[in-house]
């Protein structure tokens, strides 16, 4: 069952609806729509809208596209898809900052009004040099003290598209002196010629930036906990002057939290944009991306994302999440919901010499071993069977308990059989084993003498074809690109490795697109969405037991 644990931002709001400061808790998650969502927006997500729920409260979905150039609206419909997949509803809460670009304007004009805000003319390299350091004060803009009718004149001027590109800025008029570099002054809208937005098209050539749009579009709407990530914190006090000095509805209060970083991975968009535009991954979606879309396809499930949010938990310390925290998590649930099946993933044929020819039986399998309801199937048996070659081996090493000659092993759910024959190519591999079937051995013990070994097998007259895609971490390295180096010097380049002689037990035909099975004693694996009626494709999700660090 999913465990949502408490923490600093729920007993925050828990104390304001005691204290009646609010009436009802409003959240929302804004990403920008300039990539895919990966497991840490998941992080953010599942705080949010699991904070509405929790307190009957409302989430909104508020796309945060104040930099047109980089966004687009196939990045808007995955996002979508992505926040519904994970198991969360918006309803009629979807909002986009662009929906308030004009009342974002008539705030520009007020702060301008009181001498809050002005137009700059220093270019960017000036402006840099004027803000200072973090020991030194900024200076004071030569166009900070422009009158009032000056500044409005200006700005109805920029928005008239009279100024070109990086030529002049709206800026806030707080303190070039303030310890903060944040309040130096900072930029409110910068010209931006010649790109269509994808929501309001032309219609704008003056952007507001985020620090100034993000606040009060929170004010807007109502948000009571507008909660984002730690780097932010500095950010606070330039949130607060915003909502503090334009006329909006109500004054929503920020609070951080920390990131997800996750080992073996990179979670900013700019390198995941760069491994999918460079090539390094097949997409967005390729199941070693920590996006959403390719955790999905990896085989994750919806609640193991959200089990794996609770248990990392919200706090405000920066720290690594171990990847085995992220597969434990959907390993528990696919060991509790995933039916087993047979699959073998490199074939070795064995002919079982005594077994009549041209006869067949079915012997049956359960589905789970520890779960009843979900049934048992009939398993295809015969005179050839296929078993993995890691199954046998010709010189065992010490503690070997699978097929060595003249040895024996039981087959999964089926018999005892006993390795009488190796056959080899020119080469000296081995291409086939004959064994001897043990037919008193259905369900029991053979007579005086133990069996320790189990493996899987599959018939060969009804083996299905398929194509296994087997994971490995993406990156060597725990974190990537640490101390300066290029993140990508750190790509795995073993990271896929693909299976193409694969057999599979017959009833895993039929499997459908997102299908979560485990292949006993191999994994966890999942239906990509590569397969046909003809050739199955099935993506590692995971191994049965944990190796990371191994
Ligand atoms: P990036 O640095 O990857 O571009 P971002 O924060 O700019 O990320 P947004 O689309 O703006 O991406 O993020 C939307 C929301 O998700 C923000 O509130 C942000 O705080 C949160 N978020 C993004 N990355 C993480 C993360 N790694 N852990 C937790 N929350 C995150
Ligand atoms: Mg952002
Ligand atoms: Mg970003």
């Amino acid at each position: 069952a999913e465990s949502p644990r408490t923490n600093f931002i729920r007993q925050i709001a828990a104390a304001d609806l005691a204290s009646g400061k609010h009436e009802r808790v409003a959240t929302r998650f804004p990403p920008e729509p300039n990539g895919y969502l990966h497991i840490g927006h998941a992080k953010s997500i599942v705080l949010n809208f699991g904070l509405a729920q929790d307190f009957g409260g409302t989430c909104n979905l508020r796309f945060d596209d104040t930099n047109p150039h980089k966004e687009n609206v196939e990045f808007v419909e995955s996002i979508k898809e992505d926040v519904r997949w994970l198991g969360f509803d918006w309803g009629d809460r979807l909002y986009f900052a662009s929906d308030y670009f004009e009342k974002l304007y008539d705030f520009a004009v007020e702060l301008i009004n009181k001498g809050l805000a002005y137009v700059c003319e220093l270019s960017a390299d000036e402006m840099r040099a004027y803000r200072g350091t973090l020991t030194e004060p900024g200076k004071d803009s030569p166009y900070r003290n422009r009158s009032v009718e000056e500044n409005l004149s200006l700005f109805t001027r920029m928005r008239a598209g009279e100024f070109p590109d990086g030529s002049r800025t709206l800026r806030a008029r707080i303190d070039m002196a303030s310890p903060n570099i944040n309040l130096r002054d900072p930029v409110l809208y910068r010209i931006k010629h010649g790109v269509v937005h994808h929501q309001t098209g032309t219609t704008w050539c003056l952007y507001p930036t985020y620090d100034y749009t993000h606040p009060i579009s929170d004010a807007l709407e109502g948000i009571t906990h507008s909660l984002c990530t730690l780097e932010f914190e500095d950010h606070r006090p330039l949130y607060d002057w915003c909502v503090g000095n334009v006329s909006v509805p109500s004054k929503p209060r920020q609070i951080e939290f920390s990131r997800l970083n996750l080992e073996y991975s990179v979670m900013s968009k700019r390198r995941l944009t760069e491994l999918v535009s460079e090539s390094h991954v097949h997409g967005w979606d390729d199941p070693r991306m920590p996006t959403i879309a390719g955790l999905r396809r990896r085989g994750y499930t919806p609640a193991s994302i959200r089990e794996f949010c609770h248990r990392i938990g919200i706090t405000k310390s920066d720290n690594l999440v171990e990847m085995a925290m992220l597969e434990s998590a959907i390993r528990d649930d696919l060991d509790a919901h995933a039916p087993r099946r047979m699959a073998v993933l490199r074939p070795l044929k064995v002919v079982l010499t005594n077994y009549p020819e041209g006869q067949a039986e079915e012997v049956e399998a359960r589905n789970h071993p520890k779960d009843e309801s979900m049934g048992a199937r009939r398993l295809p048996f015969g005179r050839e069977i296929y078993i993995d070659r890691s199954d046998f081996e010709e010189v065992p090493p010490k503690g070997f308990k699978r097929l060595v000659p003249d040895g024996e092993v039981r087959l999964r759910n089926a018999y005892v059989i006993r390795c009488d024959e190796v056959i080899k190519d020119a080469a000296g591999e081995v291409t086939e084993l004959r064994a001897s079937i043990d037919m008193d051995t259905l369900g029991k013990n053979p007579e005086g003498r133990k069996v320790k070994g189990v493996i899987h097998w599959v018939s060969a007259a009804h083996a299905v074809p398929a194509e296994v895609r087997l994971y490995d971490r993406l990156f060597q390295a725990v974190m990537p690109g640490a101390g300066g180096a290029d993140y990508r010097d750190d790509i795995n380049p073993a990271s896929l490795q693909v299976l193409t002689d694969c057999v599979l037990e017959p009833s895993l035909r039929d499997a459908a697109v997102g299908e979560r099975f485990q292949f006993e004693r191999e994994g966890y694996f999942v239906v990509d969405r590569d397969a046909t009626p003809e050739r199955p494709v099935f993506n590692l999700t995971v191994g049965l037991r944990d190796t990371w660090g191994k």
